[in-house]
């Protein structure tokens, strides 16, 4: 974990419980980069704060991880990748050409440095200190985002039917149980269930009955579209005023004195007073020329997506997670979402075909007959990830100080937005 950011990250969580944020008396220009989830969250609550607020990105809403991703919004089960047990699993899951895990080596010294940085966060006290820091920002999340719901109303397929993560053999059940138990001591609502109870819960996995060892199932989870969350909120922003310039790459930030004076586009120049960077995976190349070497990497995952007839009781509405084939599911409307894989390949974003059959034979083993095969969306987006799992929110002591990073929430960026973005929110109210 980088201690410049560390110091700031438990600062800011202190002066957030601490602030009354006062429209008006201190009103910036605000140029967030990246429309995004992390990046959208963020000009929402800075707006609602009475800034003035501008949202760049290269593309459109959502056109980076945001639109693609798993739809689960996993605020109790926020256990990190990094975990001791990798080491057991690592040669497994390194060589088995059925893993959901591939290293594809690159000449990128960036990738190698993450990948050992990785290895050295799989200890307990890591994976335990992440777990604990992640529930809390998962729960200032679940605040801020069902506040948001219930103000804006937003559609996007919200659902809170609740997850269960399936195990299928006991030693993994095991094991998670313990986590179970760590995380309910911290406040988690989690309980451990048997098969029969999962069926209960979930009518659409009785032909995976034999297979479940146990589950853990967290009744608090929910589920929502994230491509549809941003455009949304983007028609929101823009009927409050919040200027987008979309197709518009930034290319540099101008610095002077040690704070950015402009974001340097394929348009022209953008001014602001602060600067919020929010480019997810991307976010490295343009920190690293303003000094800040952000310790991410993408992490490339796949999802598929279905049509499911409204009374098909063979597609699931409750959330689930295939722990073994390491696959999530979330029902979003009359479509199902499926995610997975995790592949340390470089920031393309080209769909392997291989990985999205084996998406399609998981979703067909665990939920027969759910639904339509024939015209399923396939898509490939890039976790920006942290060897630890945490995010990077605050200033960098390296960095410009006017320019906070929202950067490097992984694979919970859905569920982390609103609370990080409440953290940007309150730093800003500090200056
Ligand atoms: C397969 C998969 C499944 C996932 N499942 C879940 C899940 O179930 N729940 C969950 O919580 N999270 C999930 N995630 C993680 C989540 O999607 C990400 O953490 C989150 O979307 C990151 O949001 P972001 O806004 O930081 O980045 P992004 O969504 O990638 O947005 C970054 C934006 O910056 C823009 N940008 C990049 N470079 C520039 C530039 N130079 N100039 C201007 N704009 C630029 C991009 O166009 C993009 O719109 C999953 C991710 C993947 C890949």
């Amino acid at each position: 974990m980088d201690r410049s950011f560390l110091a700031l990250f438990s600062w800011v969580r202190r002066a957030y419980s601490q602030i009354s944020v006062q429209k008006e008396s201190f009103a910036m220009r605000v140029c967030v980069l990246g429309a995004g989830i992390v990046g959208l969250a963020s000009a929402y609550a800075l707006d609602r704060a009475g800034h003035e607020v501008m949202v760049i990105d290269k593309a459109t809403a959502g056109s980076g991880a945001s639109g693609g991703n798993g739809c689960q919004l996993s605020y109790s089960y926020v256990q990190p990748l990094a975990d001791p047990a990798i080491w057991r699993q690592l040669p497994k899951l390194l060589l088995s050409p059925t893993s959901p895990l591939k290293l594809r080596p690159q000449l990128d010294p960036h990738q190698w440095l993450w990948a050992l940085r990785f290895m050295a966060a799989c200890n307990a006290g890591t994976s335990r200190r992440t777990t604990v820091q992640l529930l809390a920002l998962a729960g200032e999340s679940q605040h801020a985002f069902d506040e948001m719901m219930l103000r804006e109303k937003l559609d996007c397929d919200f659902s809170a039917t609740g997850k269960l993560v399936l195990y299928p053999d006991k030693k993994n059940f095991a094991n998670a149980r313990r986590q179970m138990l760590l995380q309910r001591a911290m406040g988690s609502i989690q309980e451990a269930v048997d098969a029969d109870r999962c069926v209960e819960l979930e009518p659409a996995l009785a032909s995976q009955y034999g297979q479940i060892a146990g589950a853990i199932y967290s009744p608090g989870e929910c589920a929502a579209d994230g491509q549809k969350a941003c455009n949304a909120l983007v028609e929101l922003l823009r009927n409050r005023g919040v200027k987008f310039l979309f197709n518009t790459a930034v290319k540099n930030l101008s610095v002077q004195q040690g704070v950015v004076s402009a974001a340097n586009t394929d348009q022209g120049d953008v001014e602001a007073d602060q600067f919020v960077m929010a480019m997810g995976a991307e976010s490295t190349g343009i920190s690293r020329r303003v000094g800040v070497d952000l310790p991410i990497y993408p992490l490339r995952g796949y999802s598929i997506t279905l049509n499911v007839a409204d009374t098909s009781a063979l597609a699931p509405i409750v959330s689930v997670t295939d722990s073994a084939r390491k696959v999530v599911f979330a029902r979003i409307g009359s479509r199902l979402r499926v995610a997975g894989m995790v592949e340390l390949a470089g920031y393309s974003t080209a769909i392997a075909q291989a990985q999205i059959n084996s998406l399609s034979a998981s979703t067909k083993a665990l939920f027969p007959g759910c639904g339509d095969f024939s015209q399923l969306n396939a898509w490939a987006g890039l976790r920006p990830a942290t060897p630890s799992a945490l995010p990077l929110i605050g200033l960098h002591t390296k960095g410009p100080k006017n320019l906070i990073f929202n950067v490097g929430h992984g694979a919970l960026g859905f569920t982390l937005a609103f609370g990080s973005a409440g953290r940007v929110t309150a730093l800003l109210a500090l200056h």
